[in-house]
């Protein structure tokens, strides 16, 4: 198998470019909900994406498909292998049948949940018991991989009275033999992304078990995650989900590790924003059942309820979030207001930032696995763009590259076409304060540098810092349905920079007459966005700089809404 995710040739590319199909056609559960591919945003220059949206679930049939429907999903494996072949060739007729054959034979001699369903097939032939359902074990509490190979004596799986409700919780899972609906599979089971990543995980790696003891290695440093919120004196002992899902997705060397999940393109994407979301869902499942823990009663509104004479009963239950959960009302809320407080003891912001990830950085270019493009590997970027981060906060607060910096907030976001992006805004002390335009222009320029002067960053500055082309000749993501682009670019000509008052100074574009070819069009200083020479030069990237003098700035990081911007949140 590892043949195909590394090799080049036709074989393999074709297995690598249909992967996600090849993986469907062997995983034992399929996707419900609305989690679907979305390719080609932007018109047609975004690279593809997996996206989802809503409610996400992962689902379990029956053993025995109904007796009129060709059988599915984990189905096929209590089948012979010529036959299950016919089956999942028939629905997937442009695959190679050869390609199939291998990955088909691989899973049946090695996946841990295989020897379960045959095991639980052949318990239906033998039971004499009229109404069953069959329990499947698949979270052994011992690795099989390693210690104890599955023996026929073993017991995978079990008869059990059909009155059990057959609902498959996070521990264990239920199947009816034949017909009933699909069960639902937690994402938070161990054997959820063997079963529905087979091909990331022939032999059942990716299993995290809630009492994975946790080994703490070097200092103690949590502040940084979003797991739920827990005594600072208790060390954790177990480890989290999340934590989990971080420690597996790193490359490690061959000898240790094989790294074919990071080269599983759109499959591997997709591993990934399922693991996000099981992660979630595991700290949503913690907070919905810790609710007296995080003292959920003293601002649910139902103690008010209590005092005011009214019945509990007459109140509901309602699930708090805490501010802990990354953009949960109150997590937004929290750091509106600490945000707000900043401004009002600084007396004003004065620079709003904005720094887009750059997938060409060498950094990642560099550790890119032979044949694979930045898109292939999220994990990379987000690593690399969080340390060029650090980086960019050290060099503004520390070496001050804006003068003397007092404090700063920022928020992450993702493009839709998946790269990472910050906002900051940056609090400078008085005396540091850009008060005149010709502080202003020593930091920030909107205006191409002179090529005899500067011709590395005059390359930059095309490369990175022009909007557009936009306009009635270009489709572009900025125009409006009146045909005007929603950045308000192509801006006026400006001879010197002005500070009105307004929320954003205005800063010199002066005309030159010099345009230059951007993309294939003739563009001036009115499409160049505002920036820092010196950031740019340093990090590559589109770094966006505008000096700014109101509180718009942190309106617009925090998403704050006219209506709800002063709605109060308990
Ligand atoms: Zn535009």
């Amino acid at each position: 198998m590892n043949r195909l995710f590394v090799d080049d040739d036709d074989d393999a590319k074709e297995f690598r470019e249909n992967i996600r199909f090849y993986n469907k056609a062997v995983a034992f559960t399929s996707t419900g909900g609305s989690g679907r591919i979305m390719g080609e945003l932007f018109d047609g220059r975004g690279p593809p994406s997996y996206k989802i949206q809503g409610d996400l679930y992962h689902r379990l049939g029956p053993l025995l498909p109904d007796a009129n429907d060709a059988p599915t999903y984990s189905q096929l494996y209590i089948y012979d292998p010529t036959e299950a072949l016919s089956y999942r060739m028939h629905k997937n007729p442009d695959r190679r049948q050869a390609t199939m054959f291998v990955l088909q034979s691989i899973l049946n001699e090695h996946h841990p949940a295989v020897p379960v369903f045959k095991q639980a097939f052949e318990l239906t032939q033998s039971t004499t018991v009229p109404e069953y359902n069959i329990r499947l074990e698949l979270d052994s509490s011992t690795d099989r991989r390693r210690y104890n190979l599955p023996t026929t004596q073993e017991e995978l799986a079990a008869i059990i009275p059909s009155d059990v409700h057959p609902c498959a919780n996070s521990r264990e899972i239920i199947i009816r033999p034949r017909e009933g609906g699909l069960m639902r599979m937690s994402e938070c089971h161990p054997a959820f992304f063997s079963m529905h990543f087979p091909l990331l995980s022939p032999s059942g790696q990716w299993s995290w078990q809630p009492n994975t003891p946790y080994n703490r290695i070097g200092q103690d440093d949590d502040s940084s995650n979003n797991d739920p919120p827990r005594c600072p004196c208790r060390k954790r002992q177990t480890i989290s989900m999340c934590k989990y899902l971080q420690f597996r997705l790193h490359p490690r060397p061959e000898y240790i590790e094989s790294d074919h999940v990071f080269r599983g393109r759109l499959l591997f994407q997709e591993l990934i924003v399922l693991a996000w979301a099981a992660a979630e869902h595991s700290r949503l499942t913690w907070v919905r059942d810790h609710q007296r823990t995080i003292r959920a009663d003293l601002y649910s509104g139902v103690m008010d309820a209590v005092h005011e004479g009214l019945d509990p009963a007459s109140v509901g239950r309602r699930i708090v979030l805490p501010a802990s959960i990354t953009s949960s009302p109150r997590f937004m809320q929290r750091n509106l207001q600490d945000a707000l407080a900043l401004l009002r003891i600084f007396g004003g912001s004065d620079i709003f930032l904005t720094f887009t990830a750059n997938p060409h950085w060498q950094e990642i270019e560099e550790a890119l696995l032979p044949g694979q493009n930045s898109q292939d590997r999220p994990d990379l970027l987000a690593r690399v763009f969080h340390l060029k981060v650090k980086s960019l906060l050290t060099d503004i607060m520390e070496h001050h590259v804006f003068g003397h910096a007092l404090g700063h907030v920022y928020t992450v976001e993702y493009q839709k076409r998946g790269l990472p992006h910050i906002h900051l805004i940056l609090f400078l002390h008085p005396s540091a304060r850009l008060s005149t335009p010709q502080a202003v222009d020593s930091f920030i320029s909107t205006e191409f540098p002179d090529e005899n002067v500067d011709r590395p960053l005059l390359d930059l500055v095309k490369k990175h810092m022009v909007h557009g082309p936009c306009g009635s000749s270009h489709t572009s993501p900025c125009m409006t349905a009146d045909g005007l682009c929603s950045k308000g670019f192509p801006k006026p000509f400006q001879t010197e920079t002005t500070l009105t008052g307004e929320n954003y100074v205005k800063t010199r574009r002066r005309d030159t007459g010099k345009k230059h070819n951007i993309r294939g069009t003739l563009l001036d200083n009115r499409s160049v966005v505002s920036y820092s020479p010196y950031l740019l030069t340093k990090y590559e990237a589109h770094i966006n700089v505008e000096c700014t003098t109101g509180f718009d700035a942190i309106k617009y990081i925090y998403k704050v809404r006219r209506d709800t911007f002063w709605k109060p949140c308990y």
